[in-house]
């Protein structure tokens, strides 16, 4: 999908944010993660993830979908986390307070192999970040650990 990636300041926090645009069908998205800022501009679709349109048929005309925009304009935070043995990170919105919480229960559930969870947040115009997991230390000695065991003996 053809699409423009540029940085941008955040209407937030004003720090750098990330927006993506996609010039074909004229979608777009804004994301903080510094603070969670969110703002896409989209076509409604049904739950199945199909275009819904005006008329009902499955004319596909840019004129015929409904345009949905929505807008985090006062987020709770940003989270952050990262999956051990993966190298990307993810990041999202977390939009309340309530959001937060379901987060961390389910990262600390062990659903996920997470090695960190840090959640992004704009507060009293500054940018705060605060470590609900971080196994990052624990990780490395484990793969020390590993690697002194692999380690040939020498009983020769
Ligand atoms: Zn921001």
């Amino acid at each position: 999908m053809g699409s423009v990636i540029d940085y941008i300041e955040c209407p937030h926090c004003k720090s750098e944010a990330y927006s993506d645009y996609y010039y074909k069908t004229g979608e777009e998205y804004i994301n903080c993660q510094n603070c969670g800022y969110h703002y896409s501009v989209t076509y409604k679709c049904d739950e199945d993830g199909k275009y819904i349109t005006k008329d009902g048929t499955d004319k596909l005309d840019f004129s015929n979908l409904i345009v949905e925009i929505t807008e985090v304009k006062n987020p709770y935070g940003s989270y952050h986390a990262q999956v051990i043995g993966d190298m990307g990170s993810l990041f999202g919105s977390v939009r309340t307070a309530e959001e937060r919480e379901e987060l961390k229960a389910q990262a600390l559930s062990n659903e996920y192999d997470l090695e960190y969870l840090g959640i992004s947040r704009y507060v009293d115009d500054e940018i705060v970040v605060e470590d609900i997991i971080n196994r990052e230390e624990d990780y490395n000695k484990y793969v020390e650990m590993a690697s002194q065991l692999e380690e040939p003996d020498n009983l020769s």
